[in-house]
């Protein structure tokens, strides 16, 4: 009863996106798969929460 346990761990920033929840893909079109821009794509390390995944619950 005496023994003190951080309930909430601090939540870890996910490092694939930083804590964004998604990530810059780059758009390719043709044959030569040209770059036409970034768009925005779900991140698929932390599911999109922005948190990295615990590990051991
Ligand atoms: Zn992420």
């Amino acid at each position: 009863m005496a023994t003190r346990k951080n309930a909430k761990p601090k939540p870890v920033p996910c490092p694939v996106c930083e804590g964004s929840g998604d990530v810059p893909r780059t758009v390719r079109v043709g044959r030569k798969r040209r770059a036409v821009g970034e768009q925005s794509g779900f991140c698929l390390n932390c599911l999109g929460t922005g948190v990295a995944p615990a590990d051991g619950e």
